[in-house]
């Protein structure tokens, strides 16, 4: 494995070599893949067919509906619906991309296909602490989203001039989507600078922040009205809000994938509020997502505690125990970190 100084050394104008002579391209995303995860793959996808490579999108599982504007999102493999396919593009792969995920534990039943691909496996990522099992590792945690790095490397390979309305539009929705529109520390004016060049390339970008946000369901709505009414319970002597909703809960109200996004950024948004947990039973687990202001650091809370990961500000993780298990060890946990919440976040 080689680490570097993400994209400044020989390694990413040689991968482009790779990529122009590789047979069997395969780009994959984490489990629950989200705005980042596709659109990092799809902006990649699209943009070596229109430089005409062929590669394979392959998923572990469902994305919200409200991606689904993007172009190529037909064309993708889904492990959970497709497991055979799915296996055997792995299996074939002779160059695999990991994009927006820094451990092979990330990609759920993917798994052992993942790791057991002979393919040269290339990993670009933003999060904390990547786990060593690529033979390329673009890692960097100063980015706001891995579709922020998926442009600084097609700007290495000296393509970005040739994006397209298509790629482009993939990307600025990875890049809006991780950065809370372009409101999360992370942002930087390198973010801004990239937006601008995705503009400038002809995307739709209001149209885009329409389709991903003014997209929601009657009954999604109502979920969320329920979750702040019913279930949202703010500790204010510890700095810390949560709410939880159960398998049956969300099955009340119609719930599909992508129904919650935010609603921890809601109990976050409590005046005073340092720590916010969103705790949902999906179909085998419990998935909790953590999102904090200031110098709480989630991931560590996530990897402590329940072998999740993430970055400082917002982490996740997930647990076999039930539901009501995980959100009183939650609840409980919370005295003790009293004193490291009691903070006035700038
Ligand atoms: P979310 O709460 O939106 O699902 O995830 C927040 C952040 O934490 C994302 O960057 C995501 O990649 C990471 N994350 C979510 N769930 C897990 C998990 O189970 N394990 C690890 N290592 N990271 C996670
Ligand atoms: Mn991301």
């Amino acid at each position: 494995m080689e680490t570097m100084d993400v994209f400044e050394s020989n390694s990413a104008i040689e991968l482009r070599k790779r990529l122009s002579e590789a047979q069997n391209i395969v780009l994959t995303g984490h489990r629950s893949p989200d705005g980042d995860a596709v659109g990092s793959c799809l902006a990649l996808w699209n943009h070596l067919k229109e430089n005409g490579i062929e590669s394979k999108v392959v998923l572990p599982d469902e994305f919200p509906g409200f991606l689904n504007w993007m172009n190529g999102v037909d064309s993708i493999v889904l492990h959970s619906q497709n497991e055979e396919l799915a296996e055997q593009l792995i299996e074939e792969a002779d160059v695999l991309f990991v994009l927006d995920y820094n451990s092979a534990s990330r990609v759920g039943a993917m798994q052992y296909s993942l790791e057991n691909s002979k393919a040269f496996k290339v990993m670009v990522d933003h999060h904390q602490q990547p786990v060593d099992f690529v033979d390329l590792m673009f890692s960097d945690e100063s980015s706001c989203s891995t579709a922020e790095m998926v442009y600084r490397l097609i700007e290495r390979w000296g393509e970005e001039a040739n994006l397209s309305v298509r790629s482009a539009g993939c990307l600025y929705c990875g890049i809006m989507t991780d950065s809370g529109s372009f409101r999360f520390p992370s942002v930087t004016p390198r973010t801004h600078k990239i937006a601008a060049a995705l503009c400038e390339i002809g995307i739709d970008h209001s149209k885009i922040h329409r389709y991903v946000y003014d997209n929601n369901r009657e009954g999604q709505l109502k979920l969320i009205g329920y979750a702040l009414t019913e279930k949202l319970q703010v500790f204010p002597e510890h700095k810390s809000a949560v709410i939880s909703l159960s398998a049956e809960e969300l099955k009340s109200f119609g719930y599909v994938k992508g129904d919650t996004e935010g609603l921890v950024n809601q109990a976050l948004s409590v005046e005073g509020v340092n720590f916010a947990a969103f705790i949902h039973e999906s179909d085998d687990r419990i998935k909790m997502s953590f999102r904090s202001v200031g110098e709480f650091s989630v991931r560590d809370f996530s990897a402590n505690h329940f072998g999740g990961g993430g970055h400082h500000n917002a982490a996740g993780g997930s647990s076999t125990d039930s539901l009501e298990e995980v959100v009183s060890k939650i609840i409980k946990l919370l005295p003790e970190y009293s004193g490291k919440l009691n903070y006035i976040a700038d």
